[in-house]
């Protein structure tokens, strides 16, 4: 029995993957982490299964990794839209002050890295974002943030620390029925720079979530980082992808 921390487990994607993982508890015992015990009430009915904590507190996030084998890292900054779109502009997005993307993505991301390591975690799973290495990135520029930036130090962080580590780097996120596209894997970004036939630049956020459920079981995730993209559903060329060892396998080491 695998004892997994998830982090972000109020999230969009974090939900998904706590929901996962509970609903396996022959092989895994989940425990979430997030900050607002009336969000977890509202969305699970109790917080028996939780603990409450903010990743700025180192504290409140070793009491909680305690006893557990894997983390799994899905927290994020989230910027608020502060000006709708008008007169042909964009619309205007910033950060709270305590939710910037240094203080959030990666400040607290070391946090938890070293929280695990600290108490024995064999085995970090991070949940990224792909557009990493280019610093001039739209998502950098939301709300001053440099978010991909911070997210990608944090990632070197997480290679450097000597935990076992899988870094997933999502396309854009989609609300959609996960295990019916194909998915592809690449790396520095190349699978938006020069997409393969019937690749789109997204991902439904529950096959991310599969991902993370896959990468914990398979030897092939550990030490691997990688951008992941899916095609269409129902692309011709496509053939849904249902053997996550094998996805595992084409990925590599390193940033
Ligand atoms: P999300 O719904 O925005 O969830 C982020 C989670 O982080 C929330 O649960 C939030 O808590 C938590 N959090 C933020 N600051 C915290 C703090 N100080 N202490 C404790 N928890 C904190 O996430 P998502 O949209 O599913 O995205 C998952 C990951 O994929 C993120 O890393 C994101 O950057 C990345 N990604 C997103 C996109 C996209 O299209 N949106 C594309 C590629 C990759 P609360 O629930 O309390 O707010």
């Amino acid at each position: 029995m695998k004892k997994v921390l998830v982090t972000g487990a109020t999230g969009r994607t974090g939900s998904l993957v706590f929901q996962k993982l509970s609903s396996q508890s022959e092989e895994f015992q989940v425990k979430g982490f997030a900050r607002s015990p009336e969000k977890i009430e509202q969305m699970y009915g109790s917080t028996k299964d939780f603990a409450i904590g903010n990743i700025s507190n180192k504290s409140q996030i070793e009491s909680a990794i305690e006893g557990c084998d894997a983390l799994v890292i899905l927290t994020s900054a989230v910027p608020k839209m502060v000006a709708p779109p008008s007169d042909g502009k964009p619309p205007e997005f910033a950060y709270d002050p305590e939710g910037m993307p240094e203080k959030v993505d990666c400040q607290g991301q070391v946090n938890q890295i070293d929280a695990a390591k600290q108490a024995g975690v064999e085995h970090i799973v991070l949940v990224g974002s792909m557009g990493g290495t280019k610093s001039d990135h739209v998502l950098n520029r939301m709300g001053n943030g440099n978010i991909l930036v911070w997210k990608r130090k944090a990632e070197q962080y997480l290679i450097d620390s000597g935990v076992d580590y899988t870094i997933i780097r999502a396309g854009g996120l989609l609300n959609e029925p996960g295990g019916v596209r194909e998915l592809l894997v690449g790396k520095d970004d190349l699978l938006s720079i020069n997409p393969p036939d019937g690749a789109t630049n997204s991902i439904p956020r529950d096959d991310v979530a599969n991902l993370v459920i896959n990468a914990l079981r398979e030897p092939n995730a550990r030490n691997k980082a990688f951008d992941v993209v899916s095609k269409l559903e129902n692309t011709p060329s496509a053939s849904v992808t249902s053997d996550f060892s094998s996805l595992f396998a084409q990925t590599t080491g390193g940033l």
